[in-house]
């Protein structure tokens, strides 16, 4: 197989974040219910409470600290942060990322900017796209009206959503969030061109 050339029939994994409150899950949901391509989301863990609309095994595995500890120790994340520095881990389980990729799908990261550094380092040809809210006063005004969040916890997402913004450059593709609907039809266009192209430049994709 020539330089130019690369055979694309197995999985993809592509990495999306953006701050808290952007919208990230409603547009991944429909994303993968509305694209015409293999999509799967990776379920992370989390030791952070549940919310009320949460389904465990579906948003997240919710773990105790024991038990993200001990998987932690034990390898079984791909990578781990406490991302909003309040106590609260959450970490992408390799075998979620593997057995997904094996069987030719196109796995789904839906993680924090520092979370998605750590995975570029083992998987760089992953697809990466910021979802972007336009400014921080839309953000805050998703997030109150969101309701899940205490003043504190409210102010916390803010400050690590404006050192998330300030990474949205070192993405390959910034989509920003003004409708769900063109959002979600902006990034599986996008998908869909990676599939011919798979590595944004004029690689072509071959066939077995
Ligand atoms: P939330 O508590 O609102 O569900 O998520 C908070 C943040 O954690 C989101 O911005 C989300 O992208 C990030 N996040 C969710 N799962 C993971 C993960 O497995 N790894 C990392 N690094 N970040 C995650």
């Amino acid at each position: 197989m020539s330089k130019t050339e690369q055979n694309c029939d197995g999985g993809k994994l592509i990495i999306i974040s953006g701050p808290s409150g952007v919208g990230k899950s409603t547009v991944v949901k429909q994303l993968i219910q509305q694209c015409e391509l293999p999509l799967e989301l990776s379920v992370s863990a989390t030791t952070r409470p549940r919310r009320a609309d949460d389904q465990a095994g579906v948003n997240y595995h919710f773990l105790t600290d024991e038990e993200f500890q001990r998987r932690a120790a034990n390898g079984e994340f791909l990578e781990y942060v406490e991302v909003f520095g309040r106590g609260y881990w959450y970490g992408t389980l390799k075998d979620q990322v593997s057995t997904g990729l094996n069987s030719g799908k196109w796995i789904i990261l839906e993680i924090d900017i520092e979370g998605a550094a750590k995975v570029l380092k083992l998987y760089p040809e992953a697809l990466t796209i910021f979802i972007h809210p336009g400014n921080l006063e839309q953000l805050q005004r998703r997030l109150e009206h969101r309701g899940t969040e205490t003043p504190d916890s409210l102010a916390r997402r803010l400050e690590v959503a404006k050192q998330e913004l300030a990474a949205a450059s070192n993405y390959q593709n910034i989509v920003i969030n003004k409708t769900v609907e063109q959002a979600v039809e902006t990034i599986c266009q996008l998908l869909l061109k990676s599939k011919n192209h798979p590595s944004g430049d004029n690689t072509e994709c071959t066939t077995n």
